[in-house]
């Protein structure tokens, strides 16, 4: 199958809205990260992007959703009042509901699970490829599975050249991570997946926010999470990734030694750094994470990805506080170092 990418336009929308509801798949941008889309209600068309990503069958899509009349049918009971509040407050925007499903939702999206995810994306281009479509569009992040998630169009054709039709490169996204999970069908809000809507973002609205124990920590043997998708190892660079917290001053000079120890064994040591600090690191090899925790959000997904294009094998990153989108940034790269946290 031969990809195109194309810049989004009235053509290409239409083109791409067409190509939804024949049952065919699409790349396109979002505020997170690029989304792999189809049909929401057709359950072959759901399967494919199984196929495409090479995703396991047992982790749920997310279904978007372009206006919020459209979430009523895809959802069993009406949303709580928490649940409404926090719609008022943050869509459209980088945040993910869990509901109970309806009937009209094939089981292929969620993975059989008697819930739906769903979210109303903020970027116009999503939103218009939604309205293009005429129906809810079923989208996970448009990477291989286990690869980074893409935050250009250039990602996407990287992983999905030759197994879909068509990307749409609507720039790069403004997030840079995956839109923050929230399971709203108990009485308090529960963080499945954190991301740019923040925990404290989520309590200001709601009084309180709980974050799910599988966020921070490595599954248990045998554990099922409330997301399924945090039971994968995802994000993962192929080099071995070491994330070292503590102090400025102590983790710049721990990284050094263990950049140096690995540059002797013969290894491919890369650093991921601060940019104030990088300096500090000398004539070592590193790349930027930008200046804060929001420039992390965007850089974490494409320095992994810079990180494997370099052919590195020990890389070794500085940590951010785990408060505002922190916490989201530290989840992705923890999953990514299977948690191998280093604390100096
Ligand atoms: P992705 O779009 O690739 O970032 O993946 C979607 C994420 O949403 C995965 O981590 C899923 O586990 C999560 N998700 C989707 N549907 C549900 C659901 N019904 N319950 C809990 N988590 C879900
Ligand atoms: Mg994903």
């Amino acid at each position: 199958m031969q990809t195109q990418l194309l810049p989004v336009s009235p053509e290409t929308l239409a083109r791409a809205g067409e190509l939804i509801r024949s049952g065919e798949l699409v790349g396109f941008p979002t505020e997170t990260v690029y989304g792999l889309g189809a049909n929401a209600m057709d359950a072959d068309a759901v399967r494919r992007i199984f196929e495409a990503k090479g995703r396991p069958g047992d982790n749920p899509l997310i279904v978007h959703i372009s206006a919020i009349d459209q979430l009523g049918p895809l959802i069993a009971v009406k949303p709580s009042p928490m649940a409404r509040a926090l719609m008022d407050a943050y869509w459209p925007g980088p945040m993910t509901l869990i509901f109970p499903k309806s009937d009209l939702v094939p089981m292929a999206v969620t993975a059989g699970l008697d819930t739906v995810a769903v979210r109303f994306p903020a970027h116009p281009a999503a939103r218009a490829l939604i309205d293009a479509a005429r129906r809810p569009i079923a989208a996970p992040s448009a990477n291989r599975s286990g690869r980074p998630s893409p935050t250009t169009a250039a990602h996407v054709f990287e992983d999905m050249d030759g197994r879909i039709p068509l990307i749409l490169d609507g720039g790069p996204c403004d997030v840079g991570l995956e839109s923050t999970v929230i399971d709203v069908t108990g009485v308090e809000p529960r963080i499945l997946r954190p991301g740019g809507v923040t925990r404290e973002m989520i309590a200001a609205v709601c009084g309180s926010a709980g974050v799910d124990p599988a966020v921070m920590r490595p599954l248990k043997e045998g554990e099922r999470p409330r997301s399924p998708g945090m039971k994968y190892r995802h994000y993962a660079p192929t080099g071995e990734l070491t994330i070292v917290e503590g102090g400025p001053e102590a983790v710049v000079e721990a990284i050094c030694g263990l950049y140096d120890a690995a540059l002797s064994e013969g290894r491919r040591p890369l650093i991921l750094a601060l940019s104030d600090h990088l300096p500090a690191y000398g004539e070592r090899k590193a790349l930027s994470l930008g200046a804060d925790a929001a420039e992390m959000a965007h850089a974490v997904f494409a320095c992994l990805r810079e990180a494997d294009d370099l052919g590195a094998d020990a890389i070794f990153s500085e940590a951010v506080p785990e408060d505002g989108v922190g916490l989201a940034v530290m989840n992705r790269l923890g999953r990514a170092a299977a948690f191998r946290i280093l604390k100096v």
